[in-house]
């Protein structure tokens, strides 16, 4: 802006808007455009995680159970982003998830269903069912790891259907006339090899004749490339993990860095506490390789403890997110446009990065918190109900739906799924039997993959920050510090007039 100009700004700067103490939303204010002089493609949208990792896409998956496990962190870390792997588990399933985002490798099927020499050909056609293909590998003991000793396809029981108790040994096509690939191999070779062989599957096998992995014909063919992939020196995906701040933790931490974890989530709705403190200090002493990020808070003075303890970054919010009570039931909290803001424009005194955690419902909300001074966004319900989520669908009413539910919900609290009893996690003596909700369970609606949504949020990021004049995620923030960037307030009625207005009916597609 030249010198003069001072007069023709509109609107208020990010200090003026959050001057007095009122507690604003994402909902009350607007950013007022800019100037362009580059493409919506030139964007960057490369921000930091924490102290030590940029990312090229600045989202993270929260660590809900309903939200991110294994194949989550996986799409999220193929995109730019990183996921956040949930413990309401026990600490063998949380590491487990873990292992299986550093050891993926794309367009390898990592943990194929396997059938053994006794299964039937009544096992293949069921299924089928389930899983809509009819290729297994036989392995000795039916299971992954297990010696393979051949392959059934849809060729090999085509026309069994008569004679469903056949054994999968009888009809099998044998080890010594299938094509397998050693482990170590690259995907161009392994493509090259399927290509050669004119084979549907591609089995890979250890030194010992184990199978480790598959390779389809038809992932293959779908196998696009992942330019931003968030990888670490080894080439391997990025992934984080949440833990509590309990004695036991300190177990489940050694096993999650003992499977490569990058990045450890204090998870805890109120991270001011002495539990936290002591947890950040003692991680930060024992794996300094491990970046820590605290939270949640959403004040100042919340945040100073935090970064005085050592935290690599602050995850912020307390009551904004779509599933949560904590507000009404606790009587605690903070409308989240405000604590960004307060704990963002003093955290980056310390070049300690925020996360804007929950209530983002909209890429106009992610590019709301990016302005206010976060260096990344956590989400929950826009990410639940994708194909990668934890959790199988169900329909209601005819509605492709997902079950999200609140980690502070009864419901997560007793978690009755089976991945192990996180009991531990959240009852500890008697007296904490009396237990109070601070989330609901809920259902969402079908959104398809991730692989495709989160490239709609990074164009509508673009598009978004290109008409602010902002050519990058930094930019956006130093406009937001300068004054240059403007926010101004909507009215009850100014919302209602940026939103659909008028018409009979409308179909609200995104992308
Ligand atoms: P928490 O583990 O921080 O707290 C549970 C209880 O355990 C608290 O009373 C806490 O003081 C106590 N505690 C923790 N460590 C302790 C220790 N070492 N010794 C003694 N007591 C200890 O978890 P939470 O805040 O109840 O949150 C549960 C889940 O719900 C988390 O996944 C959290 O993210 C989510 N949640 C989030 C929000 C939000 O607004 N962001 C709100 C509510 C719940
Ligand atoms: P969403 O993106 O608006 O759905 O919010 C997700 C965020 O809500 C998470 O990242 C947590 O910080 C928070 N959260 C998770 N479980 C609960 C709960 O039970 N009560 C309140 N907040 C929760």
């Amino acid at each position: 802006m030249s010198k003069g100009d001072g007069d023709l700004r509109d609107g208020l700067s990010a200090k003026e808007i959050f001057a007095n103490s009122e507690g604003l939303t994402y909902n009350d204010f607007l950013l007022l455009p800019g100037y362009i002089d580059f493409t919506a493609e030139e964007v960057d949208l490369g921000s930091p995680l924490t102290k030590k990792i940029i990312l090229k896409a600045p989202l993270v998956s929260t660590p809900m159970d309903t939200v991110t496990e294994a194949d989550m962190a996986i799409a999220m870390a193929l995109c730019g982003g990183i996921g956040i792997i949930h413990h309401n588990c026990t600490a063998e399933y949380q590491a487990n998830e873990v292992h299986k985002v550093k050891k993926y490798k794309h367009g390898f099927i990592r943990d194929p269903v396997c059938m053994g020499p006794t299964n039937t050909v009544a096992d293949v056609i069921e299924a089928k069912k389930t899983n809509g293909f009819t290729g297994y590998p036989i392995t000795e003991n039916g299971k992954l790891g297990g010696r393979l000793i051949g392959i059934v396809t849809s060729r090999d029981i085509d026309f069994r259907e008569g004679d469903p108790q056949l054994s999968l040994k009888e009809v099998m096509t044998p080890i010594d006339e299938m094509i397998t690939a050693q482990s170590g191999v690259t995907l161009q070779d392994a493509n090259y090899i399927l290509e050669k062989s004119k084979k549907g599957k591609l089995p890979i096998i250890n030194g010992a004749g184990e199978l480790v992995a598959l390779i389809a014909r038809t992932d293959l063919k779908k196998a696009r490339s992942y330019p931003n992939a968030s990888k670490d020196s080894n080439k391997q995906l990025l992934v984080g993990a949440a833990i509590g701040t309990r004695e036991t933790d300190r177990e489940r931490l050694k096993l999650l860095v003992s499977n490569g974890v990058d990045v450890i989530v204090l998870d805890s709705s109120q991270g001011n506490s002495i539990y936290q403190i002591e947890m950040v200090k003692f991680i930060k002493k024992t794996y300094p390789e491990i970046q820590v990020i605290g939270g949640n808070v959403v004040t100042r003075m919340q945040a100073k403890n935090l970064i005085e303890a050592g935290v690599d970054a602050l995850r912020v919010g307390m009551g904004s997110g779509s599933i949560c009570i904590t507000q009404e039931v606790m009587a605690c909290g903070c409308p989240q446009a405000t604590a960004v803001y307060q704990v963002a424009s003093y955290a980056r005194q310390f070049n300690v990065p925020v996360i804007a955690d929950g209530g983002i419902q909209s890429v106009g909300h992610i590019v709301k918190s990016l302005a206010l001074g976060a260096s990344t966004v956590m989400m929950g319900s826009l990410l639940a109900g994708t194909s990668e989520a934890p959790g199988e669908y169900f329909f209601s009413d005819g509605v492709r739906l997902k079950k999200y539910r609140g980690m502070g919900s009864l419901e997560a609290m007793e978690n009755k799924e089976g991945k192990g009893s996180a009991m531990s996690r959240y009852f500890h003596k008697e007296s904490d039997k009396h237990r109070v909700a601070q989330g609901v369970s809920g259902s969402i609606v079908d959104k398809g993959s991730v692989l495709r949504f989160l490239p709609y949020l990074q164009a509508g990021m673009q598009h978004s920050c290109q008409d602010l004049g902002a050519r990058s995620v930094t930019i956006l923030r130093e406009m937001s510090y300068s004054g240059d960037l403007r926010f101004m307030k909507r009215t009850y009625s100014a919302q209602l007039e940026g939103n659909v207005h008028g018409l009979f009916s409308y179909e609200k597609r995104l992308f």
